[in-house]
């Protein structure tokens, strides 16, 4: 590994990948990989997570594609830099902000989505000229070996590797030096990431995890509750069975209007995957026993199982979990205290919407946060008083397709953010360039001090 990154690095250093043509061929080559590779990668979708194609194709080659697209687009705009004003006591002066690559960068995914947080990022990194190491996660197998044969050959290997295994593998790269480490994965890994990180004083970026609440509240038209109750259902179940870090965790509701909510929201999980989900392929599955077992153990608190109003049924062989809703579990059950991470869906109930604030501000900032209302102070409230990595209202989970608004965590779920040009500032330095000429020398600025005072 060692003389394979820094192989990567003097490779780096001859300047190739800094070439916006090097640059444009590997986006190229990043997207005829997803084309040709289509059938291939949701094959593997299905294989390591049970994704329905075309939940697969929109939350990955979809939304892939698209990045791509943004980026070959706008990348000698980007690339150029801008020029910065400048005080007049600099008259015959410029000054430019160009962003220069960072280096050799390391990307660490999760398995969630293993080819959009794996190339997303790569996206960026390429785009802003630089060599990169991925590391996939090895609980979507199918997916990081697939990924490393389709880059193995469809990039610049020289510039492009990806490295495949778990922890250990992750520890051995960490101990490295890199220019920049993007990292998509829990806090405690990230934790880890940050203290190998200090060892050489590279810069992170953490995409982390943690409780998004879906705050919901009592619409008066029957036409909006249908809407909420239909997103709600699509964005949590339906995107990777809730084991999405913008998937909704919970919902914050009043408690006269809770049960017009459970109500909407059953009739949706029917008409969505049908009488018997697990015989419908639109629910995806649990990633593996591991995890179908804390999912489980969430669910089997006592007081949990007994706010359970919907759904609940499990198979282990298939890793299948039902759509589940509780309602009011105990706040210090496990459930509310840890991120869920797959398809349960406490409901916890307030006496009055505004509540909700302050219940989401005694928590760890979120990486999102809904709120389904028309109540414009609410909205103004909710957007001021708490703090998020995302705010939507009326929606949930869309905002992972605006590239023109950053993604990224803010408190315990992260810091950084990335999605079109924001990826490509990640991964960028943005080099202050002055430029003075040799004429107009101002005397009074150097010594002997002659001026009383003098401003620049
Ligand atoms: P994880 O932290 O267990 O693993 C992430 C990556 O780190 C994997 O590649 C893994 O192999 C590696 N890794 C694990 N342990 C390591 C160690 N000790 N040393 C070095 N590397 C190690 O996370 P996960 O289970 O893959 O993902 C789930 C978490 O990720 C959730 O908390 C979720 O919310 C979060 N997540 C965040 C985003 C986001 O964009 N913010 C996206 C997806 C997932």
């Amino acid at each position: 590994m060692e003389r394979e990154v820094s192989g990567m690095r003097k490779y780096y250093e001859s300047g190739k990948t800094k070439e916006a043509s090097w640059r444009e061929s590997q986006l190229k080559g990043l997207r005829s990989a997803l084309m040709e590779k289509e059938e291939d990668i949701l094959k593997a979708l299905k294989q390591d997570l049970g994704k329905h194609h075309v939940e697969a194709f929109r939350d990955e080659v979809g939304i892939l594609g698209r990045s791509i697209d943004v980026a070959l687009k706008s990348l000698r705009r980007w690339m150029a830099g801008r020029e910065a004003k400048l005080p007049k006591i600099a008259v015959l002066s410029r000054a430019d902000i160009v962003p220069e690559p960072l280096g050799l960068v390391l990307i660490m995914s999760s398995w969630n989505f293993p080819f959009g947080l794996s190339l997303e990022p790569l996206i960026g990194a390429i785009a802003a000229g630089n060599a990169a190491v991925l590391k996939p996660s090895e609980m979507s197998p199918a997916c990081s070996s697939l990924l490393a044969t389709i880059l193995a050959s469809y990039l610049d290997n020289n510039a492009i590797k990806v490295f495949q295994g778990g922890p250990q593998l992750g520890q051995q790269l960490l101990c490295q030096k890199w220019d920049k480490i993007f990292f998509t994965g829990s806090a405690q890994v990230g934790r880890i990431v940050m203290s190998a990180a200090a060892q050489h004083l590279t810069p992170v970026t953490l995409e982390l995890g943690g409780k998004c609440p879906a705050v919901v509240d009592s619409l008066s038209a029957s036409w909006d509750t249908q809407v909420a109750a239909k997103r709600i259902v699509s964005a949590k179940y339906g995107s990777c069975a809730g084991q999405a870090c913008i998937a909704i965790d919970y919902v914050i509701v009043e408690r006269n209007f809770a049960p017009v909510l459970v109500e909407s929201m059953k009739a949706w999980i029917n008409k969505m995957f049908g009488e018997n989900p697990k015989e419908n392929n639109s629910v995806a599955r649990v990633v593996n026993k591991q995890h179908f077992s804390r999912l489980k153990n969430l669910l089997d608190y006592p007081e949990a199982k007994n706010s359970l109003v919907f759904g609940g049924s499990m198979d282990e062989d298939s890793l299948f979990i039902e759509p589940t809703i509780l309602v009011d579990p105990p706040l210090e059950s496990e459930i509310m205290r840890e991120e869920i991470f797959g398809p349960l869906l406490p409901i916890i109930t307030v006496e009055k919407i505004e509540d909700s604030i302050q219940f989401i501000k005694s928590r760890p900032k979120p990486l999102a946060i809904y709120a389904f209302t028309n109540n414009k102070t609410l909205q103004r409230r909710m957007s001021s008083e708490t703090s998020s990595g995302s705010i939507v209202f009326n929606d949930a989970i869309v905002q992972y397709v605006a590239d023109t608004i950053p993604f990224g965590g803010v408190g315990g779920s992260g810091f950084g953010k990335y999605h079109g040009k924001f990826s490509f500032d990640t991964f960028s330095h943005e080099k202050a360039v002055m430029q003075r000429s040799f004429y107009t020398d101002f005397w009074f600025r150097h010594p002997p001090w002659t001026l009383n005072k003098f401003q620049l």
